[in-house]
């Protein structure tokens, strides 16, 4: 029998918050920011609605998000016609989003008259020895929410190198194949969760199928141009697009995310790049007037370091060939799937573009072959990622048990992704140079996936080099809690069923 959906989260909770509970004061549980997170990244969350809308402010208020408004494509405050309440009182106007409370200052909105409306000052740090007021060029204090998740310190950079083993190898390479794979799989319940749980509230605040079009391009957009991809996405809302004809939504997402410049259409391109530059600006540029983003606040594309295959005019190219069929994704989390998987890579694998799939980036000259929009990857990514955590997360919401533990041993039966950077040091540093064992542990998606919960949870907090990590000594304590429910000898039960 397969460890129940959500008990093996659970054990891996108790586990996790024993050891943090026992440990020295400098280890954390709640989690870091993580240090590459800047204030874009941020602002996309907070939009999106990942932090939720009630909230207790610096003083004490109460503070209820009543509407998030849009983000300010002009100077001035970060989000527009926004609505707050603060103790009762609705208040109408900006909202100002900033990484550090003191940057209100250090940015000159006390004394901009831009931000002289602002209702609130949202901010992840500050100061630990005193206190900075926000107030306007007026000098009205402006109510202030420091993030909760944010609530202490920065945490630590993810400062390693590419991997040397870790303290921890020794007592897991004594834990048998089944009690280690039951810690992986209960690290992996534990981060689906926290998934299914950001997706639910995302959902609340905006829409499920806003959330999933968020998940969807974030997913699109790998790890360098996740962000970049969410904001797309909030700026180009799916109700929106749905709205318009197929062509006018790709140029619409492909304007708002800055790769429709005007000479780029006059620039050399191939003959038929040019035919379709030409049609997506002779669409564009009428409505660039009222949606294009000042410069100031254009997406931030990485575009170092990709395979071509990644470039992100594709990324996009990918997305608006979705939003174009979007009545085949848009079920995903609404309805009850036998076989989810097989569902999305029917619906997916062929996607198709007549320009995209025969191009790398917008001005590149044809590919030698047919290029799939997705590969076998970034599906199982965003299986694994997006539609997946969704649809427990709805079916949980639902009180549908019986379909969230479908959906469970669904997701335990994917297989695994190409390895990144991180997953590739987190092998290394609990299974060292023993590739078969690495090899084992990585075969399933959600094997990858504990592994680097793990990882996040105890390497990334740790600043001793394992020195005073707390995970190798607690193993003993994983043991216990696993013999105790029995769910190694499920679980290996359950594999070699498989
Ligand atoms: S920091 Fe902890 S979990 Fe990471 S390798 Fe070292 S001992 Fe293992």
């Amino acid at each position: 029998m397969i460890p129940k959906f959500p008990r093996a989260a659970a054990s891996y909770e108790s586990f996790r918050r024993w050891i943090f509970s026992s440990a020295r004061p400098s280890v954390r549980v709640a989690e870091p920011r993580d240090s590459s997170e800047g204030e874009l990244e941020i602002q996309a969350r907070w939009f999106g609605g990942e932090f939720g809308r009630d909230f207790v402010g610096v003083d004490g208020e109460r503070i209820e998000i009543v509407q998030f408004g849009h983000w300010n494509h002009a100077a001035g405050p970060d989000f527009t016609e926004a609505a707050v309440k603060i103790d009762g009182r609705l208040l109408a106007g900006p909202i100002e989003l900033d990484l550090d409370v003191r940057d209100w200052e250090s940015h000159g909105h006390g004394v901009n008259a831009a931000f002289e409306e602002t209702v609130l000052h949202v901010f992840t740090d500050g100061p630990s020895w005193n206190r900075f007021y926000t107030k306007s060029s007026s000098h009205r204090r402006i109510c202030q929410l420091q993030l909760p998740q944010y609530a202490w310190s920065q945490g630590p950079p993810d400062f390693l190198p590419e991997a040397f083993p870790g303290r921890c190898l020794s007592p897991l390479s004594r834990m048998t194949d089944p009690e280690v794979d039951s810690l992986l799989l209960s690290a992996a319940q534990y981060r689906l969760q926290n998934k299914a749980g950001r997706f639910r509230v995302m959902a609340g605040v905006t829409s499920r199928e806003q959330a999933l079009f968020q998940g969807v391009a974030e997913a699109l957009g790998f790890r360098s141009n996740k962000t970049a991809m969410a904001i797309l996405a909030q700026r180009c809302p799916v109700e929106e697009l749905s709205a318009m004809s197929p062509i006018d939504s790709e140029a619409r997402l492909f304007g708002v995310a800055g790769f429709l410049d005007h000479e780029l259409v006059a620039e050399r391109a191939s003959a038929d790049g040019k035919v379709y530059l030409r049609e997506l600006w002779d669409r564009w540029w009428k409505v660039r007037g009222d949606v294009e983003p000042l410069r100031s606040r254009a997406i931030p594309w990485c575009f170092s370091g990709n395979r071509p295959l990644n470039h992100p005019q594709r990324r996009v190219g990918a997305l608006a060939a979705i939003a174009a069929h979007w009545e085949l994704i848009s079920p995903l989390w609404e309805k009850e799937v036998n076989n989810l998987e097989r569902n999305v890579n029917n619906s997916l694998k062929n996607l198709n573009h007549p320009f995209w799939e025969n191009h790398y980036t917008l001005q590149a000259d044809p590919a030698s072959g047919r290029v799939r929009l997705l590969g076998r990857d970034r599906l199982r990514d965003l299986l694994g990622n997006v539609v997946f955590p969704g649809a427990i997360g709805m079916a949980g919401e639902a009180g549908c048990t019986g379909q969230e533990e479908l959906l469970w041993s669904q997701y335990l039966a994917l297989r695994n992704v190409d390895s990144n950077q991180k997953l590739r040091r987190a092998g290394l540093r609990l299974f060292g140079p023993d590739e078969k064992r690495r090899k084992l542990f990585t075969a399933y998606y959600h094997q990858q996936q504990g592994l680097l919960q793990i990882y996040e949870d105890f390497c990334l907090e740790d600043v001793s080099d394992c020195e005073h990590c707390p995970f190798p000594e607690q193993l003993l304590q994983w043991q216990d809690i696993d013999r105790r429910s029995g769910a190694s000898r499920g679980r290996s039960e359950a594999v070699s069923l498989q």
